[in-house]
């Protein structure tokens, strides 16, 4: 059995998986792979698995499943699984580094004195305590954030289509009553038909005047000319994102807008998850073993 390390995993999974087969990360071997570990690099299109004719599983590692079509592997009976629950806590931290870096300027103030400028005067920075965070999608990453805000004495609202009760956010029935009370807004809502665009120039203008907005969720989710609408004339007073119409983006509007920090897709990157991702696939390909010995 051939298992295809198709995108980035942690340097010590290859050894430990060669116990199930042989293991490559020789992408013009994918014809022979009866396993193929992805991330969010590959995309397993419908052309993808119609050149793999041995597949039999795909393991994505991270939570998202948005570069896989689903719908295909299904009709093909090629099962496809993720490590879900592995990348939680590293999406918290970056969604929390950044909501912790707009207000305080740390971009603009660490590039501004490599040039040699003293903006001591010009970089006002506000404080999180007291502000309100509201969270637009209440899985597992807006669970894990909420409790870090709760720490800096946030007020925490979230809005989730099926989530009516939460020990760290007040859910409100609409995402119009969560734009419109808070202060910052973190986006986690995974990229599905209902939620493609989902913030665009009506839902924008539910917002507060002057309110941050992060998102480690999906690019796809924004539509990126309104939001840099919204920067320039002071709806939003910053918005930072981790995710990207295209990895990596291809001439995207954001990068003329004002106030903004980037970030290249490194939610789920932290050395922890990488090694927790790996102990998930593991478990996965020992079960998928053991099922097909039955
Ligand atoms: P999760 O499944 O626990 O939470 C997402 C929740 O959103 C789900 O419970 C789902 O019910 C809910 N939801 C479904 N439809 C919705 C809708 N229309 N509007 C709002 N919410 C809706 O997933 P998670 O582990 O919290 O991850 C959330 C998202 O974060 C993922 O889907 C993925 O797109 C993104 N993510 C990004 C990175 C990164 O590197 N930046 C890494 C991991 C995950």
């Amino acid at each position: 059995m051939l298992i295809l390390i198709s995108d980035a995993f942690d340097a010590t999974l290859p050894e430990k998986l060669t116990k199930y087969g042989e293991v490559t990360d020789d992408k013009t071997r994918q014809a022979e792979a009866e396993i193929i570990l992805v991330r969010s690099k590959t995309k397993v299109t419908k052309e993808y698995i119609d050149s793999s004719p041995k597949l039999k599983y795909i393991i994505r590692g991270g939570v998202g499943l948005d570069n896989i079509d689903l719908k295909y592997a299904q009709e093909k009976g090629i099962k496809v699984d993720n490590t879900a629950e592995a990348s939680t806590t590293a999406v918290a931290e970056l969604a929390f580094a950044l909501i912790i870096a707009l207000p305080n300027h740390i971009t603009q103030a660490d590039k501004s004195m490599r040039e040699g400028k003293w903006l001591k005067k010009e970089l006002k920075r506000t404080e999180l305590f007291g502000k309100t965070l509201g969270i637009l999608g209440m899985g597992r990453i807006g669970t894990a954030l909420a409790m870090r805000a709760q720490a800096f004495r946030m007020k925490v609202l979230a809005w989730h289509p099926d989530v009516f009760f939460s020990d760290f956010a007040e859910i409100r029935p609409t995402m119009k009553e969560v734009m419109e009370e808070s202060d910052y807004l973190s986006l986690h809502m995974p990229l599905i038909e209902s939620t493609k665009g989902i913030i665009n120039k009506k839902t924008l203008s539910y917002c507060k005047d002057g309110a941050y907005m992060v998102n480690t969720g999906r690019g796809p989710c924004v539509v990126e000319e309104d939001i840099v609408e919204a920067l320039k004339s002071g709806k939003l007073a910053g918005f930072a994102t981790d995710v990207w119409a295209s990895d990596p983006p291809q001439d995207s509007p954001l990068f003329d807008a004002p106030h903004t920090i980037f970030t290249p897709h490194i939610g789920a990157s932290t050395q922890e998850n990488m090694i927790r991702i790996g102990i998930v696939v593991d478990q996965l390909i020992d079960e998928y073993i053991k099922r097909k010995q039955k």
